[in-house]
Formats: C-alpha cells, sequence, structure tokens
C-alpha cells in the first residue's frame, strides 16, 4: 500500500517469489491516499491478508496502528512491512537488513560494515534505517550529511556514540558512501536532478575513489549520475535495486516462512534485474 503504487515493482518481485516456491499466494498494489492508512489497516484486519508491504506515504503512521511493532520500528517509528502473527498485526521494518543483505551478496568482495566508516547522505526514512543498520552491523562510524541540519541529528542519534553530522566534503575518508536522497533521480521528461547540470551531485565525485563502496539507494535510472561518476573514479559500486529486491526478500521470509528465490526475483524484473 502507498501512493503513488501503481507502477510499484513490489508485486512483481513477491509474485516471481511465489510462484517459484510453489505458493498459492498473491502480491496486488493497493492505491491508499495519504490519511486513509487507519481505514487500510481497519482492512487488512478485517479481509483476513496476510501481509502488507507499506511505501510512502504511510510508513510513519502505519508503525502506530498495527498492534505490535518490531523493536527496529520503535527505533525507527517507520514500518515497511506488517506481518500477520497469531491473529496480531505487527509492524516490522526489513529495508535496514535489506540494504546490508544487498552489500554483503550483491557486490565482490562483500561489504562487511564491521569497523568500517561509513557516510550516508539523506535522512529521511530510508536513511534512517541505513543508519541504524550500519550501526548495529558493527561499523566504527556513520557520518550524516543532510540539507537540513535538525533530521541529520536525528538520524545520526540513532547510531548511537559512532554517530554524528558531517559535511559531503568528508566522502574522501568514508569506506562506504550511500545516497538515500531523491538527487539523481529520473523523474521523467527533462533533465534528471543532480546530474551535474542542473543540480549537484550527493557527493562531490572528486571525494570518491578506489577502495570504497558507493551505493545509490535511487533505481531509476539503474546507472545514476552518482554511480557512473563514482565508476570513473574508480569505486566500487552498487545500485538501489540490490536493496529493493533484498528488503523485499525478508519480507517475504516474515509473511511465509520461506527463503525465496533472489534468482526468480530479478529474472522477473527484466532488463532491469
Ligand atoms: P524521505 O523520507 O522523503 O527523505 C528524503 C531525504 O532526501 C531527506 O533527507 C531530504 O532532506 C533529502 N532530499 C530530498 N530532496 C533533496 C534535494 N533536492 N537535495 C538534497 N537533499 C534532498 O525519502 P526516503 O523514503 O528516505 O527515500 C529517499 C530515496 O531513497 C528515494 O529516492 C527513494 O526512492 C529511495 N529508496 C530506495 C529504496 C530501495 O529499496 N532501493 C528504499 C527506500 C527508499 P531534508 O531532510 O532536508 O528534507
Amino acid at each position: 500500500m502507498g501512493d503513488p503504487v501503481r507502477h510499484s515493482l513490489s508485486p512483481v518481485l513477491h509474485n516471481a517469489a511465489f510462484a517459484a516456491a510453489g505458493l498459492d499466494w498473491v502480491s496486488a498494489a493497493f492505491p491508499v491516499a495519504a490519511g486513509q492508512a487507519p481505514e487500510a489497516v481497519a482492512a487488512v484486519r478485517a479481509l483476513g491478508l496476510e501481509g502488507v508491504s507499506v511505501t510512502m506515504p504511510h510508513k510513519a503512521v502505519v508503525a502506530g496502528l498495527v498492534d505490535r511493532a518490531s523493536p527496529t520500528v520503535e527505533l525507527l517509528g517507520a514500518a515497511n512491512t506488517i506481518v500477520r502473527r497469531a491473529g496480531e498485526l505487527v509492524g516490522e521494518s526489513t529495508d535496514g537488513a535489506g540494504f546490508l543483505d544487498a552489500v554483503g551478496r550483491e557486490v565482490v568482495p562483500a561489504f562487511d560494515p564491521a569497523g568500517r566508516r561509513c557516510l550516508v547522505v539523506g535522512a529521511g526514512g530510508a536513511a534512517r534505517a541505513v543508519v541504524l543498520a550500519l550501526a548495529g552491523a558493527g561499523a566504527s562510524e556513520v557520518v550524516v550529511v543532510n540539507r537540513s541540519r535538525q533530521r541529520a541529528e536525528a538520524a545520526a542519534a540513532l547510531a548511537g556514540s559512532i554517530g554524528r553530522v558531517g559535511s559531503a566534503a568528508e566522502a574522501d575518508r568514508a569506506d562506504l558512501v550511500v545516497n538515500a536522497t531523491p538527487l539523481g533521480m529520473d523523474r521523467g521528461p527533462g533533465p534528471a536532478v543532480g546530474d551535474g547540470r542542473c543540480g549537484p551531485l550527493p557527493v562531490p565525485p572528486e571525494r570518491l575513489g578506489p577502495g570504497q563502496l558507493v551505493v545509490d539507494l535511487v533505481y531509476h535510472p539503474l546507472l545514476t549520475p552518482l554511480l557512473a561518476a563514482a565508476q570513473a573514479q574508480g569505486a566500487s559500486t552498487l545500485g538501489g535495486l540490490g536493496m529493493l529486491v533484498h528488503q523485499a526478500a525478508r519480507a517475504l521470509v516474515l509473511w511465509t516462512g520461506a527463503e525465496p528465490s533472489i534468482e526468480a526475483m530479478r529474472a522477473a524484473l527484466g532488463p532491469l534485474g
């Protein structure tokens, strides 16, 4: 459920995993306008749906509508997944774990945050999930860079003593650089935001180089201006589809108890995957 949601790739991923596992389940996109989450969650109860994937603009409000929230949802104040357990609706957040799975499985060599310095650009829902996950995975430092200082401080606080607010110019000190803003997203006709002509990149490209992993959570286009610049500087890169697939896989495990086929999910994305 979300708005807009009609072109969401989530049902494509879910249905591919259900089919590969031989499960008689189906996932469909429900457009739910802002302010209508309470009615939608009541419908989930009444209809006996097994689970919901929650996206913009409902993640925060859904965290307060479920019967129980996971510890991660309590910390983030946002849920991206609803799971029915013993008749109760439980709010979960799979974004952070999905991010860690993506950097652990989709790049060679695998990236283990333990003891590594990380810089996250953005302080919204996705950034907060990534910051919390990196701290939980043992990062030595998580620097948050954001347009508005107050949100940056709140996001950095999620990392406890290893979190702080910083600037994009510090990217050259980081082992991992993550863009968790919409900068670089292709919004249709016209030049992309952050392509160097009509807006800034999330970090100055000259601060990127060999030995670093640069992850963009944006996946449209697949090769964002940031990733292209990072590759030109010799850094390793990972696009946003990695996190998208792995956060969905985590939700599928919560709903069905079965480990989904990542290969089937990727194949369902066609040329995108
Ligand atoms: P959000 O909660 O709205 O947060 C957006 C963040 O980006 C905020 O920190 C905001 O700064 C910053 N921002 C927005 N426009 C900006 C600009 N023009 N210049 C600089 N900073 C800007 O959004 P979100 O849910 O965290 O999503 C962020 C991005 O991650 C989106 O592109 C989304 O598609 C992507 N995403 C990908 C996945 C995945 O699975 N790959 C999952 C979730 C999200 P302020 O705080 O100053 O407003």
